[in-house]
């Protein structure tokens, strides 16, 4: 038992271990970045379960990285097996839909709530300012629904926000509000921030539901806690009941003691300030919470001395910071590699270069290789060079898996069949594939809907009544609706998520739409949802327990969430940078290969295979190679687990009992939740992998957490890194300095510093001075393996480059020209030849397909088909377009 308990300490330094044994208080772990945070939060759970004897259905932990989320578990299944499965390790928002699930209803809403990411609460917000008719110039749908978030991050709901607007502006973002939330209501919906919200609410007004959470989660534990924000902050003194202004009032015996809080953050690392979170937390996290005692951890483990120099150097010109300097005992290390490019191109081509002689040296192997930038778009330069050397490679966010077309219209069709309300889904899928029920149809029932005060789903319930439908739209409505009604009859029969999908692929007719598309784009479509059927079909035979962990882990939805994207974005040949798949670690789950579409029905992959009922979660199953227990769903556990007034007094074996006595939850809601719930750091690759991986490309706020031998940092521009709108505001610059701590702090041995002369990625070619952060490193721990001298004169002897730049920098400025960004370069343009099939490169869109074209000369249009962009109608005179 002793060795045991060493062995729960080992490796960990006197602060780290007095973290990991405190008992009683709230505490704070505040350290800079890479000094063991993490680690101790990981082995402070091992060590309440395996040495404080603490019940695992006790302890709810908040993490960001799937990675650390994975360990945790991992950590803890190593002492006491599947019981582990009984805590809740997951992100606020997850915890939060685990708990509305099971108390929504006193909120009058009904548990198969659907949640709106981010896509669609924008569509709901556009429809909502079309409404009221707001002009879309002073009330851009997106601002206002930033606004909102803003006020939902704050816990302002549309009462409280009432009293305190003002402006006649502010007046207007308020009506949208409460348009906004009616609508949300009547669709049986919530958006992301009502996650929270809601969830505080809840425990605000009901004492008992708070109550039976307090007495259930006896420890509570949260990483990054310098991105929470006021909802989430409120959230965690609800759950540990510190609301010392609000006694509980409860009737069944006193209430419960405090839980024990533990919080890790790193205020230097802050970089969500615009999504509400506040330092404050951190800084008033004493005062917030009597008695608590603040840990400080000063030892980096993670980085070699130079890399650390240099980060302490940039932070260090924030103000108003606590100086703590950071040390290592890693040594010195390299120095940080300095490179300046001509051009985006150039940057990815050294990037590209530099990693294949590592690899070839044998010094690292792809997948301990991070390149990071500071939005989205900036992936595609190096997407474009990574393609053209066959560098596996895999980008994180971004357009995702989850946001393609055909994914979107799968998951809807399943959303409005759990919930007829949900007037977004079912809106989407309407006339999807194409039944012949057109805008005025819709329109027609969009009237009866609020004439009736009825949701639009129930509307198309009364076609006979509504008036103005054409009698062919009647029908497609009325054969629309029964189709629906199957398929919740389907669901009412407990049929597993896998069979609703293939049913509703199958069956109404969206799978045949795409097989007889003559659009090579749709091939790729068949081939993701293939994918998706594939995702379904392992959640269910897991017994709803699929894993979101990346690599290793039995797959689960991140293993399906980027390969699509890299076939759909990018010529096909991108499929050939992919990794052997058998070597692959993320692909160990069972997995449909992406068969060319023709034989998907040839093959029965649509076709339920025996095992995949709900049968399958009474043996083991092969996913992953982990047996499953029945009933410790992971997504069901609430519903398991007595959360009643005595559960405090259950002892782990009646926990147990209760837990195996249930069924696995394979529904279409636990599934459609799982997706909902999908993040970005959820498809980070698993680098410990045997095979030698992918390299990883990500924003630098997906990096957050996360660390990696060899780090690429590229995009060192003022204008771009920092971000053009941080320039002139010193809150925001320093938050863009946080980015770059943050960034630079990934890397453990490899710090790789790049920037461009000319970037000409958004159209218009722009030439950036260097990035402020480049100045405040010192000189003499960057080794500049080129200058900007040594740039200049290589590029005026590369005539090629130099033509192939004038060229492009043409194109964009006619592109400007036409979109009114003033004129440089008026010219007549060659209006290209389209036919529908042909591959187009957009100077904004990027890759795209045609569709279809229509006009002739200077009127020809196109509609092109960008993927996550959406098809575009493009007038062939002005787009920047080109014929691939
Ligand atoms: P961040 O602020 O970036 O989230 P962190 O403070 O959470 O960083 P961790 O990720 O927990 O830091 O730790 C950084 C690295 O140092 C990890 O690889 C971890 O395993 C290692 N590490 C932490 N503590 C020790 C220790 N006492 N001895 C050896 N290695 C350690
Ligand atoms: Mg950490």
């Amino acid at each position: 038992k002793k060795q045991r308990k060493q062995d729960l300490l080992a490796g960990l330094n006197p602060q780290q271990r007095q973290a990991v044994l405190h008992t009683g208080a709230p505490v704070l772990v505040v350290a800079g970045a890479g000094s063991g945070k993490t680690r101790v939060l990981t082995r402070r759970i091992a060590y309440l379960v395996g040495e404080r004897k603490v019940h695992p259905g006790s302890i709810l932990a908040i993490t960001f990285t799937n990675k650390a989320a994975a360990e945790m578990r991992d950590r803890v299944q190593e002492l006491i097996g599947n019981r582990a499965k009984l805590m809740w390790v997951s992100t606020f928002h997850s915890a939060c839909v685990r708990i509305l699930r099971s108390e929504i209803g006193r909120f009058n809403m009904a548990r198969t709530f659907s949640i709106y990411d981010d896509a669609d609460a924008k569509r709901l917000m556009q429809l909502v300012c079309r409404d009221l008719s707001l002009d879309p110039k002073r009330f851009p749908p997106r601002a206002v629904l930033n606004w909102v978030s803003n006020c939902k991050n704050e816990l302002v709901d549309t009462d409280s926000a009432s009293s305190k607007v003002s402006t006649p502006l502010e007046e207007g973002y308020l009506a949208a509000y409460k348009e906004y939330q009616q609508r949300l209501i009547a669709a049986n919906a919530l958006d992301f921030d009502d996650l929270i919200m809601t969830t505080v609410h809840l425990m605000q007004a009901f004492p008992e539901v708070r109550e039976q959470y307090r007495r259930r989660f006896r420890h509570v534990l949260v990483d990054e806690y310098q991105d929470t924000n006021i909802a989430q902050y409120e959230l965690i003194r609800q759950l540990c009941g510190h609301v010392e202004d609000s006694p509980a009032q409860v009737e069944d015996g006193p209430a419960a003691a405090p839980a024990e809080l533990m919080v890790v953050g790193d205020s230097d690392q802050s970089i969500y300030a615009f999504r509400g979170a506040t330092i404050r937390n951190i800084l008033d996290f004493e005062s917030d919470f009597p008695g608590a005692e603040t840990i400080l951890l000063e030892q980096n483990y993670r980085s070699t001395q130079n890399v650390l120099d240099a980060a302490n150097a940039v932070i260090s010109r924030n103000q108003g910071r606590t100086e703590k300097r950071l040390w290592s005992d890693a040594g010195a290390g390299d120095k940080l590699v300095g490179y300046v490019a001509d051009s985006e191109h150039d940057e990815a081509q050294f990037v590209a270069g530099e990693i294949d002689a590592l690899v070839d040296q044998g010094k690292i192997k792809y997948g301990d290789v991070a390149v990071f930038y500071r939005t989205n778009a900036q992936s595609r330069a190096f997407e474009e060079v990574f393609v053209r050397v066959g560098l596996p490679y895999k980008v994180v966010g971004g357009v995702r898996f989850y946001e393609r077309r055909e994914i979107r219209d799968a998951i809807a069709y399943l959303r409005a069949i759990a919930n007829r309300s949900d007037d977004v889904s079912v809106r989407r899928i309407l006339n999807v594939p194409k039944r012949g029920i057109g805008d005025r149809a819709e329109a027609a029932v969009e009237a009866y809907a609020a004439e009736h005060r009825i949701s639009f789903g129930d509307a198309l319930r009364h076609v006979d009544e509504i008036a103005g439908l054409a009698t062919r739209s009647a029908k497609q409505i009325a054969s629309f609706t029964a189709f629906m009604d199957k398929c919740e009859r389907l669901v009412a029969d407990n049929a597993p998520a896998d069979e609703v999908l293939t049913t509703v692929l199958q069956d109404s007719g969206y799978l045949a739409e795409l097989h007889a598309s003559t659009d090579p784009q749709d091939e790729t479509r068949l081939e993701n949802l293939v994918e998706l059927v594939a995702v379904a079909r392992e959640f269910v035979a897991a017994g709803g327990t699929t894993p979101l962990g990346s690599g290793g882990e039995g797959g689960g939805l991140s293993s399906l969430s980027t390969e699509p994207i890299l076939a759909t974005e990018l010529p096909p040949t991108v499929e050939t940078v992919q990794a052997p798949q058998d070597t692959e670690p993320q692909h160990r789950g069972p997995r449909v290969d992406p068969a060319p579409a023709d034989s998907l029905f040839a093959e029965g992959l649509f076709a339920l295979e025996e095992n995949s009922g709900p049968s399958t979660s009474s043996g083991p199953v092969g996913v992953g190679s982990e047996s499953v227990d029945a009933g410790s769903g992971s997504g069901s556990i609430l519903d398991e687990v007595q959360v009643g007034p005595e559960a405090d007094q259950l002892t782990g074996a009646e926990f147990e009992l209760g837990a195996g006595a249930a069924q696995p939850d394979v529904s279409l809601g636990a599934f459609l939740e799982r997706v909902a719930l999908v993040a970005d750091a959820d498809q980070i690759p698993d680098s410990d992998g045997e095979s030698g991986g992918m390299v990883t490309l990500m924003t630098l706020h997906t990096a957050k957490g996360l660390e990696f031998d060899t780090v690429f940092l590229g995009g060192l521009e003022d204008g771009i890194f920092p971000h053009q709108r941080a320039l002139g505001e010193r809150a925001e610059l320093e938050e863009e300095r946080r980015l770059a701590y943050v960034g630079l702090t990934r890397a453990r041995k490899r710090l790789y510093l790049s920037r461009a002369i000319v970037r000409s990625a958004w159209g218009a070619p722009q030439h950036n001075p260097p990035s402020r952060f480049l100045a405040e490193i010192p000189v003499d721990l960057i080794d500049w393996r080129r200058t900007e001298g040594a740039v200049t004169s290589w590029r005026s002897s590369s005539a090629t480059s130099y033509e192939r730049e004038r060229a492009k920098d043409e194109a964009t400025a006619r592109w400007r020209n036409t979109v009114g960004f003033g004129s440089s370069l008026p010219k007549k343009k060659e209006i290209p030849s389209l036919q529908a099939g042909d591959r187009v490169l957009h100077s904004v869109f990027g890759m795209g397909s045609v569709i279809a074209t229509s006009g002739a000369g200077e009127n020809a249009k196109a509609d092109v088909d960008f993927g996550s962009s959406g098809v575009k109608r493009l007038s062939l005179r002005h787009a920047p377009l080109e014929k691939l």
